[in-house]
This record gives C-alpha cells, sequence and structure tokens, in this order.
C-alpha cells in the first residue's frame, strides 16, 4: 500500500492524541471541581449542612480528619507497631531482557498484589465520617511501610540460560503500603447519611462524575499537583496534534504530487494522440473506393484489422468505440491491430 507507513504512524498518534487529550479534560475538570470545593470541619455543622441539601446528600465535599478504624485495625506484616485501615502487599520481580532490537533493559513485572482493608472512619473529637469504597478513590496516598529488594545470585547454568532465553533475573522486591491509623487526610467526595444508620455520615465516590480523593495532601497541594498533571497532557496533546498535523501535511503534499504528475502523463498523452491521429488525417488518401472506406463512418479509410476474424472494416478512430464484435461477421474481437494496406 502506497501510504501504508504514514497511516500507520497517523493512527498511532491519533491513539496517543485521543488518550492525551481525554486526560487533559479530566485533569482540567478535576481541577475546577476541586477549586470549588468547599472544606468543613467535621462536627455538628456538618449535620446541619446536611439537612440544608436536597436528599440529605451533598454533592461534591472536602473534609479533613483523622483515620481512625470501625473495628480491628490491619497490622504491618513488616512492622508490627504500624497499625492501619488499608494495605497493599505486591510483589515484583525485576529482570534484564534482550528486546527486539538486540540490547538488554531493565524491566519489572508484578507477580502477586494483595490489597486488605477494614471500614474506617475520619474523626475529629468526637464527631466522624465513614469513607465507603476507599479501593475506588482516583488518588488514594498511602505511606511506603517496608520496600525490600532481594537480588537473585545466579549461577553459572542460570548466566547460560539467560543468555539463550533472553531473561535475566536480578532480583524480587517486596512492598507493603499502608493507610496508617491516626494519620490525617483529606477525603473529597460526596457526602450522605449512612443506608444502616441514619446519624452516621458517610463520604463515597460521587456518582455526578468528579474524582473521588484520598490524600495526605492539602487542598492547595492536591489542586497544584492535578495542575501539573493537567499540563503535562497539554503539552502531550499539542505535541501529539503538530506530529498529526506533520504527516497529514506530507500525505496531502504526496497525494497532491502523484495526482499531478498522473495529470501531465494524461495530458502528455493526449497531445500525443491528436498529433498522431491529425499526421494519420493528412496522410489518408481522400480519393478512396467504397471498399476501402470504413464500414462505420463512412469517410476514413479502413486502417485496423480486427483479430481472430481478420476482417479490415474500420478506421482508427471509430475502433475506439469499438470493441465487443466485429462489425461485418459479429465475432468476438480478441485483439486489434493497425493494418497496413500497399
Ligand atoms: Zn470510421
Ligand atoms: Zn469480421
Amino acid at each position: 500500500m502506497e501510504y501504508f507507513s504514514e497511516i500507520l504512524l497517523l493512527g498511532i498518534d491519533s491513539i496517543v492524541f485521543t488518550i492525551c487529550l481525554k486526560q487533559y479534560v479530566h485533569y482540567k475538570n478535576a481541577v475546577t471541581a476541586v477549586k470549588s470545593v468547599e472544606l468543613h470541619d467535621i462536627g455538628p455543622d456538618l449535620e446541619t449542612l446536611l439537612n440544608d441539601y436536597p436528599k440529605n446528600k451533598v454533592n461534591y465535599i472536602a473534609i479533613r480528619g483523622v483515620v481512625k478504624p470501625l473495628g480491628e485495625s490491619l497490622q504491618s506484616i513488616n512492622k508490627k507497631d504500624v497499625t492501619g485501615v488499608i494495605q497493599k502487599l505486591s510483589v515484583r520481580e525485576h529482570v534484564i531482557a534482550r528486546t527486539s532490537a538486540g540490547y538488554w533493559s531493565d524491566q519489572e513485572r508484578t507477580i502477586h498484589q494483595v490489597c486488605n482493608t477494614v471500614p474506617f472512619v475520619l474523626k475529629n473529637g468526637w464527631h466522624s465520617v465513614e469513607i465507603t469504597d476507599p479501593l475506588s478513590a482516583d488518588i488514594l496516598d498511602l505511606d511506603v511501610i517496608s520496600d525490600n529488594f532481594q537480588p537473585s545470585v545466579p549461577t553459572f547454568i542460570d548466566h547460560i540460560w539467560g543468555f539463550f532465553t533472553g531473561v535475566r533475573q536480578r532480583g524480587i522486591q517486596s512492598t507493603e503500603k499502608m493507610l496508617r491509623e491516626d494519620s490525617i487526610i483529606t477525603a473529597i467526595g460526596e457526602l450522605s447519611r449512612t443506608k444502616t444508620k441514619s446519624s452516621y455520615l458517610a463520604l463515597q465516590p460521587p456518582l455526578s462524575g468528579p474524582p473521588f480523593y484520598l490524600t495526605s495532601m492539602s487542598i492547595t497541594s492536591l489542586i497544584r499537583k492535578l495542575d501539573d498533571r493537567k499540563k503535562i497532557y497539554r503539552v502531550f496533546c499539542v505535541l501529539s496534534g503538530a506530529i498529526g498535523l506533520v504527516l497529514g501535511g506530507i500525505m496531502a503534499r504526496r497525494y497532491w504530487k502523484s495526482k499531478e504528475e498522473q495529470r501531465l502523463a494524461d495530458q502528455l498523452r493526449r497531445t500525443l494522440e491528436t498529433s498522431r491521429q491529425e499526421r494519420r488525417q493528412r496522410v489518408r488518401d481522400r480519393d478512396l473506393r467504397d471498399d476501402q472506406i470504413c464500414v462505420v463512418c463512412k469517410t476514413n479509410a479502413r486502417e485496423i484489422i480486427l483479430l481472430p476474424c481478420g476482417h479490415v472494416c474500420i478506421c482508427e478512430d471509430c475502433s475506439s468505440s469499438i470493441s465487443d464484435n466485429c462489425p461485418i461477421c459479429r465475432t468476438q474481437i480478441i485483439q486489434k491491430a493497425a493494418a497496413y494496406i500497399v
């Protein structure tokens, strides 16, 4: 295919552009949403506020408080004195793999990941708000409790095996992250009363669309972080857009050039044809006998032999419009050739 590489590149570029644009719009909306969100203290005022809203629901609100489990807390596996309410354990394998280009590069893949949670609240004094569905938060800041890397000690056989398979073990990294008990976090989401006990308040992922955040950052730092991401995606959008335009331009130029070349070739062919016809017209014998005149136009001399029947009965001008059957014997025309009768 003529434009295969350009179309392929343009396709990849469009996908990158779409992803970046989507992310840019996401972060742009997130910045607007977080900028307009109001931070409220967890306390009796929150109850009163909720009563003022329709259906006792605040669509988007920020609260800040101390993390406390509703029941038993989770205990860290690596540091026994650390307790928390969300625990993420992951085991990642680090390898050096030979790429298709022939060089070796560092790669890592997750072998195992476990996530544990217990119900928890954000507390301020005697008042608290339960956090529902924390794992679906767009940003969930967890503390790294432990991060161990165990390098593998390869044997001689491992080296040889690695050379042939193209994969060499570097080691295993196991990480434990937790949302600690008693840490202070900002939660942004939808506030309503819990279904089980109407006196309890709960913060959950907003149904109306804006993102759900559980972060140790203040709102200003969160806005800055989101704004930075928005800017990065804007740069990527502009870059991929520019690449797309350049590729489109190159394709349009090539297409226009080939069209122009074809037009010139057609023009040349037509000019040659006309001049050839004129030349033939000039040399045609005007004083022809009836059996020498074309059976179609009755003007020009017979100039074309039709095969396989072998009839010489038409002129060159008429031959361009006759391609099916011989006008004399109706035999199907397979081939035409110039006939020189001397
Ligand atoms: Zn004719
Ligand atoms: Zn014939």
